[in-house]
């Protein structure tokens, strides 16, 4: 099968340019979904890896083209996973309106309230999925972890989502305050894309 354009079920800007600098070197193009008007899947999935395929299939069945997907979120021990695959829609309003990155994360500092800082670890968790065709029986997929531990206050102001509040004791600091590059490198992502990659080159979907 060749390759020269995947489908990215996502319209994060971030996420695009990290996917396309990835996959230049093999000459393949991301087009995000929305340049193709797909509409957004439905993600009732009950894991991150679920949700991964659930949005490539919808992306693979809207354009007839190789799609890939990620899923990611915030698992606490103590929590025992929460907020989990619902890591985006922690903190809603009344009428299921999300409310954010800030109310996530003063809704997770209450629920850990009184929690010892020794029981206050956690990980972000990526699934990322490839697909050839929406009935393909045999998704690419992968997942990482990133572990880290839940401060009782938020520290720095880079990043995005929880990563004022999830603490690195090897690097003495947030996810927050890394440097973007450092944190691409180390993160969940970071490190499924990699995965992904290998297990391309494995399959021989991309060249080595
Ligand atoms: P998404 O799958 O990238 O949309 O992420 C789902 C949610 O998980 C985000 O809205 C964040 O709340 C959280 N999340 C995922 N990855 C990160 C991260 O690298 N830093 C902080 N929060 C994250």
């Amino acid at each position: 099968m060749s390759l020269e354009k995947i489908i990215l079920a996502s319209s994060n800007k971030g996420k695009i340019r990290e996917f396309n600098e990835l996959f230049q070197n093999f000459e393949i193009e991301i087009i995000p979904q929305n340049n193709l008007s797909v509409p957004d899947a439905v993600e009732d999935g009950l894991s991150f890896i679920e949700n991964a395929i659930l949005k490539a299939r919808n992306a693979c069945a809207y354009t007839s083209r190789p799609s890939i997907a990620d899923d990611s979120g915030l698992e606490v021990d103590a929590l025992n996973g929460a907020p989990g695959i619902y890591s985006a829609r922690f903190s809603e309003n009344e009428d299921g309106q999300r409310m954010g990155d800030e109310a996530n994360n003063l809704k997770l500092l209450s629920m850990l309230d009184g929690v010892d800082f020794s029981l206050r670890g956690a990980q972000f968790v990526c699934a990322l999925a490839f697909m050839r065709f929406a009935k393909d029986p045999s998704p690419v997929v992968c997942i990482a972890r990133w572990r880290g531990v839940i401060l009782k206050e938020p520290r720095g102001d880079g990043g995005f989502g929880y990563d004022p509040l999830f603490y690195l004791p090897d690097h003495n600091c947030t996810s927050a305050e890394l440097p973007k590059e450092l944190k691409n490198q180390l993160s969940h992502r970071g490190q499924a894309l990699n995965l992904l990659l290998s297990q391309m080159k494995d399959l021989g979907l991309i060249g080595d």
